[in-house]
């Protein structure tokens, strides 16, 4: 196990502290995930004390993704993870988001690794163990978005057991595939109808239909499109909550956003209308950019004129020059179109001026309309890239276009 001690290398916040507790009294162990797909235990830091005025990151330790994990805060430190139970946790953040992505095994086995040792240490046991979802007011979140049951039952193994070994009692086949019939092709129907990928007739059977459905499913949950239903689909359909781009900030237990997450501009000051105003050659750009006076005061026209920018933009029309705002000055200035949204192939097929930005980028027909050309040529793309082939335009596709 490796463990890299950044207590004293994280952003905190200027003025405030977190408060602390004796070690007795801590009860729980809590699972998260950063329900970004990527991410860092600085980046977590700067976001929530930058952009959520927290006095520091909001985890204990953060496990990687190559299963390296970052020790953040001593265990007497009451950070802010999990709201009225924040004194009696500690807080373990897995980086990824597991609404859509995969738990890797060299990160599980490492998390497991870490939270066994934390149980020996505070003398606790499996069952003090929970996922942020199983805390008292927080079932409406997804998160960590994995059984939690069956990581408790892989933590009393004492061996590690891969995430995607789902039960397969004799009835439960392991792979599901076109011709297939029986009660579980009907299970598995009825999972589709229940998630909004509707299967059509509840009949047992999988036909194309099905087959249909089972693609749709696989493409939302970005993972491979082949209308089987194998390991990795049967965990995202057992795991795959609908409303989660519902997501509300509760701040102060929440995890970062996904998109700002992404965005967050290093450096760059917030700046806001507030009195007294804040003034700097940092406003000065901004008014410069969005149209406005250019005295250096961010007063209340400065805020007018960054509203119409940011609604411009496809932006939360706040006012405020966030991370997401500075991007978008940042591309405004360099002629770059901006990254707003996720493109894939969906049906219905999306469309949009940031499609036709895509297809003049690869060189293929710029009719706007995301279709299967456009997928093909984004798999072309990304593999020449040699990054992650999926077919389908995030951040960092679109950063590579562009
Ligand atoms: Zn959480």
């Amino acid at each position: 196990m490796k463990i890299n001690d950044k207590r004293n290398s994280l952003t905190k916040h200027k003025s405030k502290t977190y408060r602390t507790r004796s070690i007795s009294e801590i009860k729980n162990i809590a699972i998260h995930h950063s329900a970004t797909t990527s991410g860092s235990a600085e980046a977590f830091a700067r976001y929530h004390v930058n952009q959520l005025d927290w006095p520091g990151i909001a985890y204990h330790y953060v496990v990687n993704k190559d299963g390296s994990i970052d020790f953040c805060h001593d265990h007497k430190v009451i950070s802010y993870h999990v709201g009225n139970s924040n004194r009696r946790s500690i807080g373990i953040c897995m980086v990824g988001d597991f609404r859509s992505q995969m738990l890797e095994k060299v990160q599980k086995e490492a998390t497991l690794e870490l939270v066994k040792k934390l149980l020996n240490e505070l003398n606790l046991t499996v069952d003090d163990v929970w996922g942020h979802v199983e805390f008292p007011g927080y079932s409406w979140k997804p998160c960590p978005s994995i059984s939690m049951e069956q990581f408790r039952a892989s933590l009393m193994d004492g061996e590690v057991t891969p995430v995607e070994a789902v039960s397969s009692d004799s009835n439960h086949r392991e792979i599901l595939t076109r011709g297939d019939s029986g009660a579980d092709v009907k299970e598995l129907q009825e999972k589709l109808k229940d998630l909004g990928y509707d299967p059509g007739p509840i009949d047992g059977i999988y036909g194309p239909l099905t087959v249909d459905a089972v693609e749709r499913f696989q493409r939302s949950a970005r993972i491979g499109v082949d209308g089987v239903v194998g390991p990795e689909t049967r965990h995202a359909l057992s795991n795959y909550k609908p409303s989660s781009n519902q997501i509300e900030h509760g701040a102060p237990s929440d995890e970062p956003d996904e998109r700002e997450e992404q965005f967050s501009g290093e450096g760059r000051r917030l700046l806001r209308f507030i009195k007294p105003m804040i003034r700097g050659d940092d406003d000065k750009e901004v008014q410069e950019k969005v149209g406005a006076l250019a005295d250096g005061i961010f007063g209340p026209e400065t805020e007018k004129r960054v509203m119409e920018f940011q609604r411009n933009n496809n932006l939360t029309v706040d006012g405020i020059v966030g991370p997401l705002t500075w991007k978008a000055l940042d591309r405004k200035n360099n002629n770059q179109p901006l990254y707003t949204r996720l493109l894939s192939l969906q049906n219905p097929m999306m469309r949009g001026d940031d499609v036709k930005n895509v297809q003049k980028a690869l060189n293929i027909q710029a009719d706007g309309i995301y279709g299967p050309i456009t997928e093909n040529a984004v798999r072309n793309f990304q593999r020449k890239e040699g990054i992650n082939i999926d077919g389908i335009v995030g951040p960092q596709t679109w950063d590579r276009l562009f």
